[in-house]
């Protein structure tokens, strides 16, 4: 077999309650439960330790599949799933933890995230009080969330007494998050992107392109360097085995400060995903 053990590139990011997370991991959005084995065997080979699916996905059995066949030992694979919206609640949130845990096969969690945080059914603070429960019964190593607004977390916080450890939101060079972030960074909750290449779209982009040709790199592998030199948790999605090993291969050089400062001016506030605040799918009533 093909998997790498030695001590790994990826920098550790230590979470508000002493966890660990490697800074680049895998995400696995839009992986159809068919491939998803074959695809995060390649990560798992190329040296990726984190893999960051969820329940929405439909592709949780095929990730803890790969995990289990791969034979490394579980405690050097952190594992991200997450909890969807039409299950938010408190007992509704323990069943859908069970039935995750259940297709993933493995017997605990690394993090569990409220996927979003649909502020209009006003259940988002009894949702994190399960997972409160789960972390407390040692299942679910570190709670956290996701597309969170500084107002959404405020009122978790205030009403939970409980900081989250992460908050993954959309997060690329046209959407920097300032705000949230320095929201973020002042309550130790570490931020993590998705779509941190814009799904793409920023690929072809003039300035990204003219660094990229100044490091002798690819785009993606810059903008992957743009993140992990703000300190972002960072998990690029990709399916094609040449490009999963491409965005892992970026502890080699460095971008300069003139050059994150040229990527830094892309941001025009732009989404490509929802709106947080207006994202209500998968809600039952
Ligand atoms: P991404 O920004 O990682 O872009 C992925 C796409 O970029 C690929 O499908 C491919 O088209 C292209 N690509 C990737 N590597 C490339 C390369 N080296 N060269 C050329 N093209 C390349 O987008 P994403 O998948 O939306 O986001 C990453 C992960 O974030 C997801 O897989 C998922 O785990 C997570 N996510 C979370 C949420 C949330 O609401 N919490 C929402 C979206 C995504």
């Amino acid at each position: 077999m093909a998997f790498r053990s030695e001590t790994s590139a990826v920098p550790p990011i230590v979470l508000n309650d002493g966890n660990v997370i490697p800074q680049l991991g895998f995400g696995v959005f839009q992986v159809p439960a068919e491939d998803v084995f074959s695809v995060v065997t390649t990560a798992l080979e190329v040296g990726y330790r984190s893999i960051d699916t969820a329940a929405v996905y439909g592709n949780e059995e095929g990730v803890g599949r790969a995990i289990r066949e791969s034979g490394l030992p579980r405690d050097e694979i952190y594992i991200t799933t997450k909890l969807w919206n039409s299950e938010q609640g408190y007992d509704s949130t323990l069943r859908a933890f069970d039935a995750s845990m259940d297709r993933l096969g493995v017997d605990y969690l690394d993090l569990y995230l409220i996927h979003w945080p649909v502020a209009a059914a006003g259940r988002f603070v009894d949702t994190f009080r399960a997972f409160q429960t789960l972390k407390s019964q040692g299942r679910v190593k570190s709670i956290g969330v996701s597309n969170f607004t500084v107002e959404n977390l405020r009122q978790l916080m205030a009403e939970t007494g409980e900081i989250p450890v992460v908050n993954q939101i959309e997060l690329h060079p046209r959407l920097a998050q300032r705000e949230l972030r320095e929201f973020q960074d002042a309550n130790a909750i570490s931020t993590e992107a998705w779509s941190p290449l814009g799904q793409g779209t920023l690929l072809d982009d003039g300035t990204i392109t003219a660094v990229a040709a100044e490091v002798q790199r690819t785009a993606a592998q810059v903008i992957i360097r743009w993140h992990l030199q703000r300190g972002t948790i960072v998990i690029p999605k990709s399916v094609t085995p040449a490009r999963i090993a491409e965005n892992f291969d970026v502890f080699g050089f460095e971008l300069t400060a003139e050059q994150m400062a040229a990527i830094d001016t892309l941001d025009t506030g732009a989404r490509i995903g929802p709106d947080p605040e207006a994202f209500t799918i998968g809600l039952i009533d």
